[in-house]
């Protein structure tokens, strides 16, 4: 029976001693936090974490990474919140187990099946700390072991996921031993008809080759022993998910695989591994092309060894590895090898992922120094620590994305439609700002209305290039859309001046003056019209024929608010519904409406070909800001008072700031949106009532 105290043995040849305190005291806590709780098995909670915190220990893990296996159920199981572990084992120790619970949380049956490799790459980038991974494999590894107390679905579950996507996780990090566990414990579960048959061949196999075996031992080690070599030689098993992989894969007999003796020699230094190469191909002759030095060329997830296959006696076929000590600790623990070599001496663990990028910057290296290409080089980085998010769609297909993307870039992803007539957004079922970047094992769903446009306002915060394009291509269609109609609106207004329209202008006439202007279609020129780029009252005289003159009584054109994207409210002036206004046109950018005497159009103001009389429509719609400059007494809670006051006139304040003139007086300056003039009334009435108020003013330029 492990025990807390047999672990603090074990910590102790390789941990401080205030670092397996810290250890131990994870461990009462999770014992008093997990109080009364039992494993299916019948045994108190506690023995799950102890046992997760024991396969860490056996890889020489960190004490936080322990701390963690510890504390790793707790806010899953026991309702308490990362903050209580916060402030009991510090950031980093919550962080770790934050990060596998988020693991723990996502399920992977009830998601698409077919993208298990999404999948590893999404769980990879769900953990900012590449240790939370150690402990979830840490964690998965003891659930597979006491997997039999399960009901069959359920441990059919666990086993798939495993096999489909911790394995491959497992093999990503180069940590060989958990992934032949994994492989062998899944299998069994998944095929326990299949597992058993394969282990009693085997084990049939090696009751009759047990000589054969003990023969090609001892003629190897005195192989080495004559060139005076250092080496530890010992028959190598295959593992069965491996053999029935390679039945099924190469369809091969069992026979054959099984006709294969397997051995490895564990030697000193790289040097000796080459010269137990030669000693060996001395022995027995090569089997041609199936000598692969890994050493020179190592796997993508650092994996280092000598490969070769002889000839025995009696022609049987011999695999042999040769490898150096490290190699093979490296070989079996990957990633977590490099806490063992490098967690003595430095004691700080350098920030999230610092371990893990030596580890990776080392294999990177040997990558480099064997000549591999860039392209892989990069594949092998990218895998580990994506830049990509990876989300579910409500019906669990995962999306990648790139770093940074908003539930908008996420639309577009989906479909373009779906993009164009997005309003708002679900992330893990709460309603969220379009704008707000995604974190990966979200689940992110689009509302969408039909007829709904895209706001010019996301090209601020989308990231993908397809997104991007089509906002844009939207936004232009509609657009066009807008300055024909607006167009259409300003040339007939002119020609009704001359108790004329487009409608009574004959069509050769029309045709005529589009080939003058060669353009295609009347839209072009309508569209022209409503961009500013011609002027009305040109073209309807053109249209006429010049003869005729200006119309003297020409009406102002009616807004009504719902123009779009050709027609815009100056800044400058802020008009609101009910002020006199008028159009300025140019070029390119449609109408600005500015107030009748605004300073910045007061010298184009009566050219006719740069300003045109405007009035507002009886219906005119929308919310329109203007701009309060409030002098008042300085009191206390004054930002709510006047906030209360503009609320109860149904105002909306969209922006306020407070500069303190004196002790005694305060300047608010309010940005208020309203209907029109007699709403701006109402809200400033309200504002005057207030105790203290000293002046209001509307500013414009
Ligand atoms: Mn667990």
């Amino acid at each position: 029976m492990p025990s807390i105290d047999a672990l603090a043995d074990r910590l102790s040849t390789y941990l401080g001693n205030d670092q397996v305190n810290l250890v131990r005291r994870a461990y009462f806590y999770a014992e008093q936090a997990h109080d009364g709780q039992r494993r299916r098995s019948g045994e108190a909670y506690v023995t799950h974490p102890l046992a997760v915190a024991n396969i860490l220990a056996d890889m020489h893990m960190d004490h936080q990474s322990l701390m963690a296996a510890m504390l790793h159920d707790v806010i899953e199981d026991t309702g308490i919140a990362k903050e209580a572990l916060q402030a009991q084992f510090g950031e980093t120790v919550a962080e770790l187990v934050d990060g596998v619970s988020k693991l723990t949380q996502m399920n992977f049956e009830t998601k698409a099946e077919a993208q298990a490799e999404n999948f590893q790459k999404m769980a990879m980038a769900m953990a900012r700390d590449i240790r939370v991974i150690l402990v979830k494999l840490a964690d998965r590894l003891h659930n597979m072991r006491t997997l039999e107390v399960l009901s069959g679905e359920k441990r059919r579950r666990i086993a798939k996921e495993t096999l489909e996507i911790y394995a491959p996780i497992a093999n990503r990090l180069g940590m060989h031993a958990i992934r032949i566990e994994f492989e062998d414990l899944g299998f069994k579960a998944m095929h326990p008809m299949r597992s058993a048959r394969i282990y009693q061949a085997v084990k049939r196999a090696r009751g009759n080759r047990k000589e054969i075996v003990n023969k090609i031992e001892e003629s190897l080690s005195h192989c080495l022993a004559i060139d005076g070599i250092q080496g530890e030689v010992s028959g190598r098993q295959k593992h069965l998910y491996g053999i029935y992989k390679k039945m099924r894969g190469k369809r091969r007999a069992f026979n054959e695989i099984m006709d294969v003796y397997a051995f490895r020699i564990i030697v000193d230094k790289v040097d000796t591994c080459y010269r137990v190469l030669g000693a060996v191909h001395n022995l027995y002759k090569p089997l041609p092309g199936r000598f692969k030095d890994y050493i020179a060329i190592p796997k993508a997830n650092g994996y280092q060894s000598l490969h070769t296959t002889l000839f025995g006696m009696h022609g049987v076929p011999i695999e042999i590895q040769i490898r150096t000590r490290e190699m093979e600790e490296m070989a079996n623990n990957g990633i977590a090898a490099h806490w063992l070599y490098k967690s003595s001496g430095d004691e700080q663990p350098k920030g999230t992922h610092a371990r893990a990028r030596q580890w990776v910057k080392g294999v990177l290296e040997m990558q480099q120094r064997a000549g591999n290409s860039l392209e892989f080089i990069e594949s092998v980085k990218i895998d580990l620590f994506p830049d990509e998010v990876y989300v579910f769609t409500p019906k669990g297909r995962i999306m990648e994305l790139p770093k940074g993307s908003t539930a908008v870039d996420f639309a577009y992803a989906v479909h373009t439609d779906v993009g164009n007539s997005c309003i708002a957004c679900r992330i893990n079922r709460r309603l969220a700002p379009l704008s707000e970047p995604l974190q990966s094992g979200s689940t992110v769903e689009i509302v969408s209305a039909p007829g709904a446009r895209p706001n010019p306002a996301w090209l601020n915060f989308v990231v993908t290039g397809k997104a991007r394009t089509h906002i844009r291509h939207a936004l232009k269609l509609q657009r066009r859309s807008e300055s024909i109609s607006l167009g259409e609106r300003l040339l007939n207004k002119v020609l009704n001046g001359f108790d004329s329209s487009l409608e009574k202008v004959p069509a050769e006439r029309v045709k005529a003056m589009l080939t003058e202007y060669r353009l295609e279609l009347i839209e072009d020129l309508l569209e022209d019209i409503g961009l500013g780029n011609r002027m009305a009252y040109v073209v309807a005289r053109r249209l006429l024929g010049d003869g005729e003159q200006l119309p003297s009584a020409e009406g102002p054109l009616a807004i009504r608010g719902t123009e779009g994207l050709v027609l815009s409210y100056a800044k400058c002036c802020t008009p609101i519904p009910g002020d006199p206004i008028v159009g300025h046109l140019s070029a390119g950018k449609g109408m600005v409406v500015h107030l009748d005497n605004c300073r910045n159009i007061s010298e184009v103001r009566h050219n006719p070909e740069k300003c045109i009389q405007l009035s507002w429509a009886k219906d005119v719609t929308g919310e329109f800001n203007v701009e309060l400059r409030v002098e008042l007494e300085h009191q206390r809670g004054l930002i709510a008072l006047l906030a209360s006051s503009v609320n109860a006139a149904d105002g909306n304040i969209e922006k306020i700031s407070m500069d303190e003139r004196d002790g005694r007086i305060s300047v608010v300056q309010l940005v208020v949106s309203v209907h029109d003039r007699v709403h701006l009334a109402r809200v400033i009435k309200k504002l005057r009532a207030l105790t203290g108020v000293i002046r209001i003013t509307r500013m414009r330029a």
